[in-house]
């Protein structure tokens, strides 16, 4: 069995490589760097189930086959994708209608990777996949949000018009080893303020919340989605369920660091949604999938990745 996975280099995408490589399949990895390091697939070099083509999965795919496509590539950080946002929404929707062709050609199970940014600033707490969500169409965060909801509309134009075989993932914030220090996001801000002694930077008054899920529940999930024939054509929310606020991230890190930083307050970017957490009683149902890494647990190990590298 074979696996097109793009956005291949990124954090989610090489750990779910990784996975996938473990349990015998044989992955084709595509990226092109925008945001991906070849750090995180150097250790790939030299597998055999493994082939990587550089690519920029707008302007061209590989011409391989396979049956299933993972489709990851996009600048997923605030930062990064206001840096890029036309190559955010053409790689969201452009490239999706091409690689649903793909999948169409090749007869090939499609999974998306969605996000919880398309329920923007939500008007529903917990966020449940009925809701419809509340997103600034034109605001700096709409090149994903919207870009994100397109590719969703795709996949389900795909569905409803040829009944082609596809789940869609809406992610909510993951953290872990790989992620790029350098990315803007609040976990690995906090971390590289902390290991580098330097002020804290909180935007707004830090009692907006998130929920934080470790990169191997993560993975867990998506190859639930992705491999099981039961449910075909179903979106799920995958998350943790243990919501809390930035200040509470800082605090928390701030101990197991054992670094204490001086807390600079910034602007609340514009459209930084003020809550956030998943509702994962379907997946939890259909599925038996929950997180099961702690908060702690998951940020020793991520602490411990940027301190050796
Ligand atoms: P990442 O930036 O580490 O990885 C994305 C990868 O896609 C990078 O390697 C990048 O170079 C590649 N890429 C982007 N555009 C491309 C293109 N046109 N052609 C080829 N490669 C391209 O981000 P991530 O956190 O690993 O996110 C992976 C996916 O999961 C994204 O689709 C993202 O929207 C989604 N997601 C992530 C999170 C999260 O918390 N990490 C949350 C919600 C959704
Ligand atoms: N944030 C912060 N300080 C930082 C980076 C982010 O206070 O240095 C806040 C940000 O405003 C948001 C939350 O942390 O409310 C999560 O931000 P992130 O960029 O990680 O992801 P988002 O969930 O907004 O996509």
């Amino acid at each position: 069995m074979k696996c097109l996975v793009t956005g291949a280099a990124g954090f989610i995408g090489s750990h779910l490589i990784d996975q996938l490589l473990e349990n015998g399949y044989e992955v084709i990895g595509a990226d092109n760097f925008i945001t991906g390091r070849k750090e995180n697939i150097a250790h790939l070099a030299g597998n055999k189930n493994f082939t990587f083509f550089e690519h920029d999965v707008v302007k061209s795919l590989p011409d391989v086959d396979a049956n299933y496509i993972f489709h990851f590539a996009s600048p997923a950080s605030p930062p990064k994708y206001q840096q890029f946002p036309i190559e955010t929404l053409l790689v969201n929707s452009y490239a999706t209608i091409q690689l649903l062709e793909l999948a169409r050609k090749w007869n090939a199970r499609f999974i998306f990777a969605s996000t919880s940014e398309i329920y923007g600033e939500p008007e529903q707490h917990p966020q449940k996949e009925t809701y419809w969500g509340n997103v600034n169409p034109i605001g700096p965060r709409s090149c994903y949000d919207e870009g994100k909801r397109f590719g969703e509309a795709s996949v389900a134009a795909f569905i409803r018009k040829y009944n082609l075989d596809c789940k869609i993932i809406r992610i909510f914030n993951t953290y872990g080893p790989r992620m790029d220090i350098n990315d803007g996001r609040v976990v690995t801000n906090f971390i590289k303020q902390l290991l580098k002694r330097r002020k804290l930077t909180i935007y707004g008054n830090g009692k907006q919340t998130r929920s934080f899920c470790f990169i191997s529940d993560l993975i867990e999930a998506i190859l639930k989605v992705a491999f099981t024939n039961k449910a075909q054509g179903e979106v799920f929310n995958v998350g943790s369920s243990h919501e809390i606020t930035i200040t509470e991230l800082a605090a928390i890190l701030t101990r197991l660091t054992g670094v204490s930083s001086d807390v600079i307050n910034k602007p609340l970017p514009q459209d930084d949604p003020t809550r956030r957490k998943p509702d994962i009683s379907k997946v939890k149902k259909m599925l038996g999938w929950e997180s099961k890494i702690s908060l702690e647990k998951g940020l020793q190990q991520t602490i411990a990745y940027f301190q050796s590298n």
